[in-house]
Order: C-alpha cells, then structure tokens, then sequence
C-alpha cells in the first residue's frame, strides 16, 4: 500500500500522551504488579513499533498482541521484552514461537499434543513458553471448566517442551456499570484458581477496564490496552477517575474551495443541495483511510468553526461547507482540538455507531502517521 506522504492529510501521534497514560497507570500499581502494554493491530492504529517504544520507556516490562505475525514484529524491531499472543496461533508454528522467545495463549490439551509434536519433529530443545487461558464467560478462547485444567497444567508443568508461565482470563463487561456478569465470571475465575496447585509466573485477567474499575482482581499483570491511547474503555458510561490523555488526532487540508450557487449539488447520488449560495472545500481524504462513509452529516474543524461534511464521503475525497471563503491549505481538524473546539475519537465513535477502538484501528495504512512528542 503506498502511503499518501504528498498529501495533508495525516494521523498525528503525540507519544508523549501515551508514555504519560502508561507511567500513571503504573505507578498506580503495587510493585508486584506489571503492566504490559496491548499493541495488536498496529498499536490500535497508533503504530505498534512507536507505542511500544513510548509505553517500556514509561514502565511497560512486556508486550501483548493478537496474532504472532505482530510479535515478529516487534522481535524485528528489536524488543527484548516478553510477548504474548493473545489469540490462538496454529500450534504448527510453535517452533517459530520458541525461536523468537514469543509466549503462546494455549485454549485446550490438544494443542498442546500438537505443538508437543511440532516442536519435537522441529528438534527444538528450549521449551515453549505458554500462557492458559480461561473461559469464564467471555465465550471466545479457553478452557470452560474446572475440570479440564488439571490435565492442561499436568502437561504443561511436567512436559519440557513447555514451560507454564502464565494463565488469565478475560471479563466481558468489565467497562459496565452493571457489575453482575462481571461477578459471575469472577466467581468462574475463583473456581479455576482453587483447582490450580502452583500458581505460574504470570496471572492476569485485567484489560484497561478492569484494571480502572475492579483493580482488586489486577494478577500480577495487567493488559493495558485502550486507556494505554488515552480513551476510556467504557466509551461514556463509565467515568475514568483520573485523566487519560488522547494521543490520536487526525488533521487534513483544504485542497480546492469553491463558491456554489444555490440549488447545485454536491458529491455522488446529489444527496446534498445548497439551499443559497455557499463556499465548499474539498478534504483529500475517504472511506479508503477508514474515514468512514456513515460520516456524511458529521462535522470537522475549520479555524475552531464545526463544518459540516456535505454530499457522500467519497473513497479519497469530501466535501464540507465552510462559513465564509478560506484559502486551499487551510487546516482542518478532523479528530482533535483547534482553538478550544474538540472533536474526540468518540465522537466519532458515536456518530458512526460504533467503538472508538473501531475507528482508531479502521484507519488504514495509507494514511501517514506522524509522530509527536
Ligand atoms: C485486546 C485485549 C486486551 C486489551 O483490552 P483494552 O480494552 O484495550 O484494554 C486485553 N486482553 C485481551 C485478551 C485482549 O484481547
């Protein structure tokens, strides 16, 4: 994908925010507690290289992401830190993952046996490191009962292929206010525990929402994800007790400004008619960056004025309607602030009737992320 390095429009990644987001979080924690910083899907769209950078710098001791290709990554970049994948990895590249000291999720005994084969087919000595994971309730990876983890950590404990480093979980409704799914899972994770005879390296069960709002449960790790990018996980519902500071902000450029006259259109379907005449500008960004089209009718920031996006987002270009004229390379905000005016990633979010970790990672790589400190 060649990235649009000759055209204004730009993610604009303030590191500093994340490193400042990450410190505070861990100095919130007891000192046996870690953080590892979350930065699968290109570090939620911020760029997986630079956050993780930015969050050891500021205390992080290890790295989570969601598929091992991520992982290679970062050991490519350099990172020496512990990383987990969090997702299921095919057990047919365990070798992969022992020669790269990259830590795998392991959801049930089969895997094992297969990795197990793997990795003695491969002839690879040093073992495997593996983290369990635990299905209380979320419903998508890990073991359901009770029952079957003593088997899991027989094999794991007492195999060399392996070495059993961690076990986690992860709650569904952690950034809710209604605290009883979050209790029953709680519950789940406490039956796990009285069954597990010697407790791993690693215990964990916090995404950012837990490790806000249920810090009791924390493990030993926590896996500080979106609040890490400075945006509560709850969206509104939940109010963060302290401040997370946004490190995303998005800005383009007027690149043509007409004047239209009353009654012309705008853009493709000419969903939109000037009812008198107004000046229009053309951004140099569409739904192909992950500016979605669902955005028509939602606003930008021209000079701390809200501008509303006219007629169809197009897949490179829109159009929005500007107060008065303004010359072509006059900023626009498009995610951020600009003169006391703010248009936050939730907003965003909410326009679109989604997440904000939608939009932060729907941004695609043609888009430049520079980066700020
Ligand atoms: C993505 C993910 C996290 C991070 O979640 P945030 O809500 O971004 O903090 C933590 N744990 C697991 C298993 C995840 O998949």
């Amino acid at each position: 994908m060649a990235v649009g390095k000759t055209r204004p429009s730009r993610l604009i990644i303030d590191r500093s925010a994340i490193y400042q987001n990450v410190k505070e979080a861990v100095d919130r924690l007891d000192d046996r507690t870690e953080l590892f910083m979350v930065v699968k899907a290109n570090g939620y769209g911020h760029g997986a290289v630079e956050t993780a950078q930015a969050a050891i710098k500021a205390g992080a001791t290890g790295l989570c992401v969601a598929i091992l290709d991520e992982a290679l990554e970062l050991r490519t970049a350099g990172f020496t830190v512990p990383i987990l994948v969090l997702g299921i990895t095919a057990p047919q590249h365990a070798a992969i993952m022992t020669g790269h000291q990259i830590s795998a999720t392991v959801g049930d005994v089969e895997w094992l046996r297969q990795a197990k084969d793997t990795l003695a087919k491969a002839g690879v000595e040093e073992p495997l490191h593996v983290h369990m994971a635990l299905d209380t309730g979320m419903g998508r990876i890990g073991l359901q009962d009770p029952a079957d983890l003593g088997a899991a950590v027989t094999l794991m404990t007492e195999d060399p292929a392996f070495d059993f480093e961690g076990i986690f979980t992860h709650f569904a409704t952690a950034d809710s206010a209604d605290t009883a799914y979050f209790e029953e899972q709680l519950a789940r994770w406490h039956a796990f525990m009285a069954v597990l005879e010697k407790r791993p390296r690693y215990v964990h069960v916090s995404n950012s929402a837990t490790s806000i709002w249920h810090a009791v449960c924390n493990g030993n790790i926590i896996r500080y994800g979106v609040a890490g990018y400075g945006l509560n996980p709850s969206g509104g519902e939940l109010t963060v007790p302290y401040q997370l500071h946004p490190a995303m902000s998005l800005t383009s450029q007027l690149v043509y400004v007409k004047k239209i006259a009353a009654g012309r259109s705008i853009s493709y379907g000419a969903t939109y008619t000037a009812s008198e005449d107004e000046w229009i500008g053309t951004l140099p960004i569409g739904y192909a960056d992950g500016y979605e089209r669902r955005l028509q009718g939602f606003h930008v920031l021209v000079d701390g004025q809200f501008c509303e996006i006219v007629g169809r987002i197009c897949m490179d270009q829109l159009m929005i309607r500007l107060p008065r004229e303004y010359p072509v390379g006059t900023k626009v905000t498009m995610v951020g602030t600009d003169q006391g005016q703010r248009i936050s990633l939730q907003d965003v979010a909410t326009y679109c009737d989604t997440i904000h970790y939608e939009i932060a990672c729907g941004f695609t790589a043609r888009l430049p992320r520079d980066y700020r400190n």
